[in-house]
């Protein structure tokens, strides 16, 4: 069984690559390295650099393997510059994604599973969110992740395209064996930015905000581990060939933790007192996202392995503190 990875060398996409390879599948990475990196590849998967933009790159990967599914992660996802230059990311995720689905049309593949996000939302009615809840983006990165879910239910409408999109929360943590793990460039993620002050990166961390309408006051996250993220993706893959029809699903631990829980537990995890110093509210940053996630565990038999705060974060810090300057 062959998968594509498109963004196979990015955070998300290399933990999937190696949990697939660990289930005994054929992987191909395509990846234009932009935010990706080379390292973060596995070892057995074949690397092909190059843009999905680019109709020839496609059509050459699929002309020269016989792919059973895509899995797509092949985007931009820094939401503060989505905002400041929106074209840049409908270029990237949107028109990428289109050629993409050009291609596989032509080749006749039929499955993808697409790597979506919480931020389709926007500011949400209720929580925890199901995925029939409203979804109004707030910022150019979400608008392009739900443009591209509608994009692929219209092809499927007519074209018999298969696809499983799945709706991150917090992605975090890293790979068990600590030599895969996150790494951007500007990196703007809480839990990596709260390790760069053990780590001697930084002096302190910014709280955005503490006077939310929550307990504590700070914003309140679903933080779910990459691991448990990669898994999921693979049951969607099998759960597409199976014959399942395609649909939209949620992934989060359905437990929300607060900027103030999660430093703390970060204190716990690494022994090391973390300075904090209040700042102004992040724009368009929700109170509360938390997520129900009951859909992908009735339907893919999902079960996050990753539970509890402390041991994402210890996962996390494993690999910050071997990897400080990243790969
Ligand atoms: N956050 C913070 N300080 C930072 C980075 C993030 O207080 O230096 C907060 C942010 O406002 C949000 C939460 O941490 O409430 C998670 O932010 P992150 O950027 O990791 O993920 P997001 O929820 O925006 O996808």
């Amino acid at each position: 069984m062959s998968i594509l990875v498109l963004g196979g060398a990015g955070y998300i996409g290399s933990h999937t690559v190696y949990e697939l390879i660990d289930n005994g599948y054929n992987v191909v990475v395509a990846d234009n390295m932009s935010t990706g990196h080379k390292e973060a590849v596995h070892s057995s998967a074949k690397l092909y650099i190059g843009d999905i933009r680019k109709e020839e790159f496609i059509e050459n990967i699929f002309e020269n393997e016989s792919i059973d599914a895509v899995i797509h992660f092949a985007a931009f996802s820094v939401v503060s510059e989505s905002m400041e230059e929106p074209l840049k990311y409908y270029n990237n995720n949107v028109y990428g994604t289109m050629v993409l689905l050009q291609s596989m049309e032509k080749h006749n593949v039929k499955n993808i599973v697409f790597s979506s996000t919480a931020a389709a939302y926007g500011e949400p009615q209720k929580v925890p969110i199901s995925e029939n809840d409203k979804t109004e983006p707030t910022n150019t990165y979400g608008q392009t992740k739900l443009s591209i879910e509608k994009m692929m239910k219209w092809q499927s409408l007519a074209k018999g395209l298969k696809f499983v999109a799945l709706r991150y929360f917090n992605a975090c943590g890293a790979h068990i064996s600590a030599n895969i793990g996150e790494d951007h460039s500007p990196e703007t993620h809480l839990i990596p930015i709260i390790l760069q002050v053990p780590n001697k990166k930084r002096e302190f961390i910014t709280i955005f905000g503490n006077d939310y309408n929550t307990p504590d006051g700070t914003c309140i996250r679903d933080y779910i581990h990459v691991t448990d993220l990669a898994k999921a993706h693979i049951l969607a893959v099998k759960y597409l060939l199976n014959g399942g029809k395609s649909d939209i699903f949620n992934l989060g631990n359905g437990i929300g933790f607060s900027v103030k829980e999660v430093i703390n537990a970060a204190e716990k995890v690494t022994g090391f007192e973390i300075p904090k110093v209040i700042g102004k509210r992040r724009l368009g940053d929700p109170a509360k996202l938390v997520a129900s996630s009951q859909k992908a565990k009735d339907i893919l038999g999902w079960k996050p392995e990753f539970k509890d705060i402390d041991s994402i974060i210890q996962t996390a810090w494993q690999w910050h503190k071997n990897h400080p300057n990243g790969y």
